[in-house]
């Protein structure tokens, strides 16, 4: 039989008619228990973005009267205003379990603080506190005097100033620097011009930041000859960036902080060094640099001289999300001076994480700072929660489960090319594809994060906080008993 185009035309025009109205929809006894589960604003959005995504169907082609029908007597329109409602309900921050053994996990919040700086943010964020004011005297005082102190302590350094994230440190830094007169050129080396987790490139926010930049040296080679034949009048400031999510091996030569610092000081030209993860080691906080590799510590950084070292406050270091800025006290009054500082400072909130967390490293605490100790876990103390969370899901029907070796990374570009042996349980399912099993760990609750890998998922517990094990056994249980 011949389809015209006029009966193609018809039979869309009849689809059309059978749409229902937003009037027809509201009034739907199948629908109301799901309408209550929202605000009315957001059901009658969720009725025109059914009834619009249904005439795009329609007017593509893809849905005919019989078909539309079919969704309206059955089970479909309910279904998908259900999907939605529940997709509403899961919106939003929420606490995880992360299984995925990635320690400083970006997409899943970083750094879990430890218990004394969560319940240090909590008391502030619901009471007044003590923020720009002195208790000895009354007077006004800076919010982060106290903080400024701890990281003096903390790093060696002369001062220190605090910013919402290391990408703010860095802007604040290139922006002070600018200031000064016609000098505008900021000298990297060309193998550290990297991208950091897509959205932080160096070049990028240093075109930002108005800086212009000049680049010396090669991909794997930089000598501090380089910095110097590039530096001139319009030079405001020398500046080495760890490459903190890869490594260039082989023939290679990169310019050592001391040596930069050197160059400055012969020069009169400031220098800075942008750490990232910020391995910060004092003298009784022990074992992580063998985990991690040669990642730079934040003290040596700034003992060798450079103006200022900057650093994340949620990679290496556990604390909420935050940019440090260590070094000259001179330099560091620069940054407070400078009005963008008033952008970019941070809240209550964080101040109080980060005193306490710094705090307990003074303490000789460190090590319990909770990423620290999951990046220190060695294969055999992970080996016995793998083991249980096997043995309980065991008798999970139509699972097949075991502990393998396998290997943890640290995450956050934090230490690349660094892998931490761990065991890991490896889960595979008769029916459930280890993609769709991820996906419906993801939206159980609490929500369970996991690796697909090599067609099974597995579940690291190198970033199981405690209790962690109980929820994760919970949601396994929720999806596939
Ligand atoms: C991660 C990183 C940054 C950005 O730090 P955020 O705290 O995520 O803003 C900047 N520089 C380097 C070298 C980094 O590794």
């Amino acid at each position: 039989m011949l389809v015209s185009m006029s009966s193609r035309a018809d039979a869309s025009k009849d689809a059309f008619r059978l749409l229902p109205s937003i009037e027809e929809l509201l009034h739907d006894p199948r629908l109301a228990a799901l309408a209550p589960r929202v605000s009315r604003e957001v059901w009658l959005g969720f009725l025109r973005e059914l009834i619009e995504r249904w005439r795009a169907e329609i007017k593509a082609g893809k849905l005919d009267a019989t078909g539309l029908s079919a969704r309206l007597a059955g089970t479909a329109l309910v279904d998908e205003l259900r999907r939605a409602v529940e997709r509403e309900g899961r919106a939003g921050i929420v606490r995880v379990v992360n299984a995925t053994g990635v320690v400083l996990h970006t997409g899943l919040g970083r750094a879990p603080l430890h218990r004394e700086a969560a319940s240090a943010m909590a008391n502030v964020a619901g009471s007044y506190c003590v923020l720009e004011v002195d208790r000895e005297s009354g007077e006004r005082n800076q919010r982060d005097d106290r903080l400024s102190e701890l990281l003096r302590r903390m790093t060696g350094a002369e001062a220190g100033i605090v910013v919402n994230n290391c990408a703010a440190a860095v802007y604040l830094l290139l922006n002070t620097y600018l200031a000064r007169g016609k000098r505008d050129e900021v000298i990297v080396s060309r193998g550290e011009l990297v991208e950091i987790g897509g959205s932080f490139r160096v070049p990028d926010v240093m075109e930002r930041a108005g800086v212009v930049l000049r680049e010396v040296g090669t991909t794997n080679r930089t000598r501090i000859a380089d910095y110097r034949a590039a530096a001139g009048e319009r030079t405001s400031l020398l500046m080495k960036v760890h490459t903190s999510n890869f490594r260039v091996e082989g023939f290679t030569e990169e310019v050592t902080p001391r040596e930069l610092a050197e160059l400055g000081r012969e020069l009169a030209l400031p220098t800075a060094f942008d750490l990232g993860s910020g391995l910060i080691e004092g003298d009784d906080v022990a074992a992580l640099p063998d985990v991690m590799g040669d990642e730079p510590r934040v003290r040596d950084a700034v003992a060798s001289g450079v103006d200022v070292v900057c650093f994340s406050g949620d990679k290496l270091f556990g604390g909420p999300q935050s940019g440090m800025l260590v070094g000259k006290r001179a330099a560091i009054a620069a940054l407070r001076k400078n009005p963008v500082y008033r952008a970019l400072r941070l809240d209550k909130v964080t101040i109080a994480g980060l005193e306490r967390t710094l705090e307990l490293y003074l303490a000789g605490r460190g090590d319990e700072v909770p990423s620290r100790a999951m990046l220190r876990a060695s294969a055999d103390e992970l080996r016995p929660s793998a083991e249980r969370i096997a043995a309980a899901l065991a008798n999970l029907p139509r699972c097949t489960v075991a502990v393998i070796p396998e290997r943890s990374q640290p995450g956050s570009g934090a230490a690349p090319g660094v892998f931490l042996p761990t065991f890991a349980v490896r889960l595979t399912h008769e029916s459930w594809k280890p993609a769709a099993l991820a996906a419906a760990l993801r939206r159980a609750e609490p929500p369970v994060f996991a690796r697909v890998q090599d067609d099974a998922l597995l579940l690291d517990p190198r970033s199981l906080l405690p209790g962690d094990e109980e929820l994760l056994l919970k949601a396994l249980r929720s999806v596939l008993a």
